[in-house]
């Protein structure tokens, strides 16, 4: 059993978009933020101008619980770059606000990693500008104190 680890040292820095700035300044202080849509509710990520829902223009950054369940994911063995050591587990993570998040797991063994299984969001500074957000096994899931 290996327990799969953040990696942060050298990996790539992701760019930051003038329409992900919000979003950037959020993981800095330890929250997902994500645009919302006043006019129809729906969740807008990544963030841009419009919904994509309904096409308005009416969205407001909020942050989110930081909880959702693991939707897809994959084990890497052969990095594209050495900075990434393996094993390590990208996954989509599906938040319980209703978007869906590219991110990476970490905290259990990749044999252990499950569709549906409850995460909650941790944070790892890659530089200055950026944090990334990692999930690991949510304990409030394991207490029977399931949210959502
Ligand atoms: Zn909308």
């Amino acid at each position: 059993m290996t327990q799969l680890a953040p990696r942060i040292n050298g990996i790539p820095v992701p760019r930051m978009a003038p329409e992900s700035v919000e979003y950037w300044a959020g993981t800095r202080v330890g929250e997902l933020r994500y645009q919302r849509c006043t006019a129809c509710s729906a969740p807008n990520f990544g963030p841009g101008l419009v919904c994509r829902s309904c096409r308005s223009r009416d969205l407001e950054w909020v942050a989110g619980a930081g909880r959702g369940v693991v939707y897809s994911w994959t084990v890497v063995w052969r990095p594209q770059t050495p900075a990434f050591e393996v094993p390590y587990a990208p996954a989509i993570v599906r938040l319980d606000e209703g978007y869906d998040l590219l991110t990476a797991l970490v905290g259990l063994d990749h044999l252990e990693i499950a569709e549906g299984l409850r995460v909650a969001v941790e944070f790892h500074a890659i530089s200055d500008e950026i944090t990334l957000p990692f999930f690991r096994p949510d304990p409030s899931a394991w207490s029977g104190a399931a949210a959502g």
